[in-house]
């Protein structure tokens, strides 16, 4: 289903550059369905940012990652499959079911996912078990593998896993029920797009962006690595982080906005991203579109503070961080930012100078 041939010119799995759109407003689609959006992230962004939410509010949030995911797997999955084959598959599935995360593994930077033992009678024990070596976050990769079980048997299945080396953990999916509740909340979210004009410099060979070059793609272990910085990334449904937050504002109430921002902040602050890059307004503009983060619009920095306007943005607590945390960077000063969407949907958000 996903080949793993790299590009010859830019080095970029051939697949993943033919199931992906680089669009020219900021945002990066899945070709099938444009309202699939997908962000090219730094792995250890949203391992530390969901860290620090657990710090701040002293409660684990790993089945909250599960479950968003799962639901964004199966979507994903379940429109990658075209119609007429999902019958075919459901019948042939169990192999279907390991071959599909395990690519994912290899072309999304997910992590060395081999299928260790599946039982699939269409009976109520059925189960799929994997070993899973240096997984881009463990919490993600479990709902990955619940959700392409869940796309493929059309059965409720639970996740569950065990750590057996220091790199690798065994995870299992089992068919079994999920509170309902929990289910009708975490709904996906529809993205509507603005067009842009941001140029994307194309791999002659393969059409995908050029910048793709920059990584090295280890399809082997599932390993994206930038060869600059030698942060680690991976292909991620933006969706599904949402739904996170979202869930975590249902259980926790509003003031789960700030912990957010606060969470990004902190690791804004740990001097992770170049701040050379970050802050020139063509720096930056880059650094959000290659991320499929939106369209950089305006950003203004004076006496009063640091003021941005993006188009088809996403994440919008951590993008509120992300400015936050460049601001007291760059000053040297504690800040508190406001944001809010405006009518014609741009996304402003001003970080100042604590009063
Ligand atoms: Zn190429």
């Amino acid at each position: 289903m996903w080949g793993n041939r790299l590009c010859r010119e830019c080095g970029a799995p051939k697949r993943l550059v033919r199931e992906h759109r680089w669009l020219s407003n900021g945002t990066i689609v899945q070709r099938k369905n444009p309202y699939h959006r997908m962000i090219f992230i730094e792995c250890e962004n949203i391992n530390a940012t969901y860290r620090n939410i657990e710090e701040i509010i002293g409660v684990s949030i790993g089945h909250l990652l599960v479950e968003a995911k799962r639901k964004a797997t199966f979507d994903f999955i379940d429109r990658f499959l075209p119609a007429g084959i999902k019958t075919f598959v459901q019948l042939a599935g169990a192999r279907i079911i390991a071959r599909n995360v395990t690519a994912l593994g290899g072309t999304m930077g997910y992590g060395k996912i081999k299928p260790v033992e599946i039982r699939r009678i269409h009976g109520r024990d059925d189960y799929a078990t994997f070993h899973v070596e240096n997984p881009y976050s463990l919490p993600l990769l479990c709902g990955d593998i619940a959700g392409a079980f869940n796309a493929i048997d059309r059965r409720e299945v639970g996740v569950s896993y065990e750590q057996i080396s220091p790199d690798v953990y065994e995870v299992t999916g089992r068919v079994s029920r999920h509170p309902l509740e929990l289910k009708e909340r975490l709904q996906g979210r529809r993205y509507k797009y603005k067009t842009g004009e941001i140029e994307i410099e194309r791999c002659p060979a393969c059409g995908g962006p050029g910048f793709l070059s920059r990584y090295r793609w280890d399809m082997e272990s599932g390993i994206i690595v930038s060869r600059d910085s030698g942060h680690r990334k991976a292909m991620i449904g933006p969706a599904a982080l949402e739904s996170v937050l979202d869930e975590l504002q249902h259980e926790l109430g509003d003031t789960i906005a700030e912990t957010v921002i606060e969470a990004q902040r902190r690791f804004v602050r740990t001097d992770f991203y170049s701040l050379e890059e970050a802050s020139s307004e063509e720096g930056l503009r880059r650094h959000l579109s290659l991320r499929g983060m939106g369209n950089l619009r305006e950003m203004e920095w004076s006496e009063d503070g640091l003021s941005l306007r993006l188009e088809n943005a996403c994440l919008h607590l951590v993008l509120a961080g992300l400015v936050k945390g460049l601001y007291e960077l760059a000053t040297g000063r504690d800040a508190e930012v406001a944001w809010e969407l405006d009518a014609g949907g741009s996304f402003l958000v001003k970080a100042r100078p604590r009063a």
